[in-house]
């Protein structure tokens, strides 16, 4: 019996328990370890320096749903057919990220995790694309794109367009779930999404197997709704906008406390590693601050897709390391995969790579590798590709662009004129891997529709033709009326 139990114990602290903590639409400068000098951080603080913080890090897409599904799968969004978000207006469509795409929960399931998502889906709300169907064991918050904060506001809503027999009603309304079961919340949902983290730490303890937990906060992502505890933090901020953004963050803050203090508690803090991240830049629109990067949610400027990241592991990241290699979001899936102890899916295509040994060593995981981001507009792309200290952006159908995004990370100094070689050979490398992309599998509105529909788009060929995008401002204005006629 002693025996039994001996193995049983030591075989499972040989796979740490994996939390990752991902917001949404989180600002590269908006928490304190990124330097945010009027947003306040102090629990996700002292994690990222008792652990590593990545200065370069990426997430596969600028914006919501796409971003997630890659990180679930491993895999570009365009590759796979998710480069939308799903509508949030509550029609019926039958989407989802395809079934076949094998997420990384189903993987930590198979290899004895305990799984469990909270907070916000965006990757089907359709019953073959829910969390409970894809790997996770234990799913508390909501399967659409975004959520309103206060129960005692959503459900009221809800409960009288259902009673009136509304179709649709918008996601940001509807009841959280617990499983596939309605549940009455009563708090502010970020507070709601931490308490459910506690109670799954303290559930996968009494279950005696490693856990992996998804916590994808839709904090801080619009609506600013914020209580008042928090605003009371953040009085000498002006801007109402900043002031309830800040005090959103705040609470996220407050809720990683509890949870660090459960995994002690449950003597699982050293066995944990914790993953926080965005899902995507923040939206300067409202109240982010993505300083020193340029650009917003959605862009392929830097703003757009390079977030805020930390690692923490007791003893086995070491407290302080500064890691200013390029890494990806696509890299957890592999990464993840290694401390599982545990291949691959049979047949599982990844794009990104296990940086563990990387990370340690504090080297490059991307010697020579493209890491991308590309965003499909109404009728061009945005697009990003970056390797080790150059990058490429095309932005807003203008011309490409070059940077050294290690000397320039604000994207000032733009020295494709200067080096045009380099411009044509990223390029090129990046037409290479467009090819991999495939139609969409549904796309958010019409007008993305329709674009597709037309044969016009994603204007593959306008995309890469450097010297017609080099031409000058109203040389490409007369060039593109010509095209219209
Ligand atoms: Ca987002």
């Amino acid at each position: 019996m002693m025996v039994c139990c001996f193995s049983f114990a030591k075989a499972q602290t040989s796979k740490p328990n994996i939390l990752v903590i991902l917001c949404d639409d989180l600002g590269y400068n908006d928490v304190g370890f990124n330097g945010s000098t009027d947003i306040i951080t102090p629990e996700l603080d002292k994690l990222a320096a008792n652990g590593a913080i990545f200065s370069s890090a990426y997430v596969a897409h600028p914006f919501c749903g796409p971003s997630r599904a890659a990180l679930m799968t491993g895999r570009y969004t365009q590759e796979i057919g998710t480069p939308y978000n799903l509508r949030d207006d509550g029609r019926d469509t039958r989407s989802g990220v395809p079934v076949k795409e094998t997420f990384m929960s189903n993987m930590l399931q198979d290899a004895g995790y305990y799984t469990s998502a909270i907070g916000k889906w965006h990757l089907g709300d359709y019953p073959e694309f829910t969390p409970n169907k894809r790997g996770y064991d234990d799913f508390f918050g909501f399967l659409g794109g975004g959520h309103k904060y206060f129960p005692e506001k959503f459900q009221p809503y809800f409960e009288k367009q259902k009673q009136a027999g509304a179709y649709p009603i918008n996601v940001y309304f509807t009841p959280l779930l617990h499983n596939d079961k309605e549940v009455k919340e009563t708090e502010y949902i970020t507070d709601a999404f931490s308490r459910e983290a506690v109670r799954v730490i303290e559930e996968s303890k009494v279950k005696k197997k490693p856990f992996f937990m998804y916590l994808a906060y839709n904090a801080p992502h619009v609506p600013l709704e914020a209580k008042e505890e928090d605003l009371k933090v953040f009085e000498n901020i002006k801007d109402l906008d900043r002031r309830t953004y800040a005090a959103m963050v705040y609470s996220v803050d407050r809720g990683v406390g509890q949870i660090v203090k459960a995994l002690k508690e449950t003597k699982q803090f050293e066995n944990t590693l914790i993953v926080f991240l965005s899902d995507n830049g923040g939206n300067f629109d409202h109240g982010a601050n993505n300083y020193p990067l340029k650009g917003t949610k959605g862009d392929t400027f830097e703003g757009g897709f390079r977030v805020p990241m930390f690692m923490h592991m007791p003893n086995v990241i070491a407290a302080g390391t500064h890691f200013d290699h390029a890494v990806s979001a696509l890299d957890l899936y592999p990464t993840f995969a290694y401390l599982a102890k545990t291949n691959l899916p049979k047949g599982k295509v990844v794009n990104g790579k296990n940086i563990w040994n990387d990370i340690k060593s504090n080297t490059s995981p991307h010697k020579d590798e493209m890491i991308y981001a590309w965003r499909y507009r109404e009728g061009y792309s945005d697009v990003s590709a970056r390797k080790e200290d150059w990058k490429i952006v095309r932005m807003g159908n203008e011309p490409w662009q070059l940077f050294n995004i290690t000397k320039d990370i604000g994207e000032h100094k733009d020295l494709a004129g200067q080096f045009p070689d380099r411009v044509k050979e990223m390029v090129d490398e990046t037409k290479l891997w467009s090819k991999k992309h495939i139609t969409p599998l549904w796309f958010y509105s019409q007008a993305d529709a329709d674009y597709w529909a037309s044969g016009r788009f994603p204007g593959f060929e306008d995309t890469f033709e450097i010297d017609k995008l080099r031409m000058s401002p109203k040389e490409y204005t007369e060039w593109t009326e010509k095209q219209k006629k």
